[in-house]
């Protein structure tokens, strides 16, 4: 079977650092918020650009925990993307915010102009969480326009899209925080769960250190109520020493792989969501786009026949789930952009350890469909 993420492939290749890392923390006998935590997070903030990173529990607290260090008032709206994991929209009401939402364009990320309309029209909402959906970055430019212009507090969701840029701005270099998810299935993942919070402003960063761990601001000093969402001593050794080392020839291979798949559809006329112009995606996912539901499951079917596994990102927007009855939200917009992909979106696999001539039954199969 051709694996949407191998990782049998992957600890093949990664054991004997991985085990490395594991023996040496274990020999320490220090497991919670020590050495390794630390040069993994000053790592990680030289990667994702010269920042403070605060290693945490999961991407789903990496939002919390930014929202929560950037003082958001209870009850206070946050515009976001409606297509996302779920994570995303429970951070904010996790951090006692109301979620809205408008629309996306057709990268499958929000709409950056409907962002703008939606801000000329609630000037009391100031907080907005975009997403760099399928690794695929926003444009960071029109986002640090939309942030001058209405005064924006902004939270990057950045679980998907490690090392993307656009136009050379970073993922996450304009928020005041901006959050990573080291869930396995990201592009750089842990082996378990894991998160960070990246920011410039070291007042931030101090704050979000003392919330990831029960609001201590010394040991025993409780100034605030925070929540116990610290990165294991394990997860952060075995990223620094197997991982994120390798990331940049993952995202390298990604691309390769994206690029064989996009000039193949293109020949081929069969429709997929592409990055805009001026980003460099790190292509977390590849998603094609059928003609609906029944001919999304159909070609599911059809690949799983010639071995090859898809997933679906994601099949039900998130104003429709029904998790979000139970809370007050406003009257949802129409979102007809988002439902399309919610009914048409297909991922076929495009992991680092895909071969050649994977890539290439991927494409024959797909193409096949596609005649037939
Ligand atoms: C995975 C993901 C999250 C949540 O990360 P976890 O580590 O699973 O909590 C949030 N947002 C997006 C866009 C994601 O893909």
């Amino acid at each position: 079977m051709i694996q949407l993420n191998d990782f049998k492939r992957m600890w093949q290749e990664c054991s004997a650092d991985v085990l490395d890392a594991v023996a040496r923390v274990g020999a320490s006998g220090w497991y919670i918020l020590g050495e390794e935590v630390s040069l993994f997070e000053k790592q990680l903030a030289e990667r994702v650009g010269g920042q403070n990173v605060v290693g945490c529990a999961s991407g789903l607290d990496a939002i919390e925990l930014a929202l929560r260090a950037m003082e958001l008032p209870r009850g206070a709206r946050v515009l976001t993307t409606p297509l996302s994991a779920f994570a995303t929209t429970l951070a904010i009401i996790r951090a006692g915010g109301t979620p809205c939402f408008v629309d996306v364009d057709d990268t499958g990320a929000i709409d950056l102009e409907a962002a703008d309309l939606f801000f000329a029209a609630n000037r009391d909402c100031r907080w907005f969480i975009p997403v760099h959906l399928y690794g695929h970055p926003l444009n960071c430019n029109a986002l640090e326009a939309l942030k001058r212009k209405y005064a924006l507090f902004i939270v990057e969701d950045c679980a998907q899209s490690i090392g993307a840029d656009y136009e050379r701005i970073p993922v996450g270099g304009v928020a005041q925080c901006s959050a990573f998810s080291f869930y396995p299935t990201k592009n750089l993942g842990a082996i378990g769960d894991g998160g960070a919070v990246a920011t410039a402003d070291s007042k931030l960063a101090a704050r979000l250190r003392a919330l990831r761990d029960y609001g201590q601001s010394a040991k025993y000093v409780h100034s605030e109520l925070g929540l116990n969402s610290r990165l294991d001593e394990l997860q952060a050794a075995i990223m620094r020493q197997a991982f994120l080392p390798r990331l940049d020839r993952w995202t390298a291979r990604r691309r390769a792989i994206a690029q064989r798949y996009c000039e193949a559809f293109a020949a081929s006329g069969i429709k997929h969501a592409a990055p805009s112009h001026g980003a460099q995606s790190v292509w977390h996912l590849f998603p094609l786009l059928t003609g609906g539901p029944a001919k999304r499951d159909a070609l599911a079917a059809h690949l799983k026949q010639r071995g090859i596994m898809s997933g679906v990102h994601y099949p039900v927007i998130i104003p429709k789930q029904r998790a979000l009855l139970s809370i007050g939200i406003d009257a949802i917009p129409a979102l007809p952009s988002a439902q399309r992909f919610a009914d048409c979106e297909l991922s076929i696999p495009i992991h680092p350890y895909l071969s050649d001539d994977e890539v290439g039954e991927v494409i024959s199969a797909v193409e096949d469909w596609s005649r037939s």
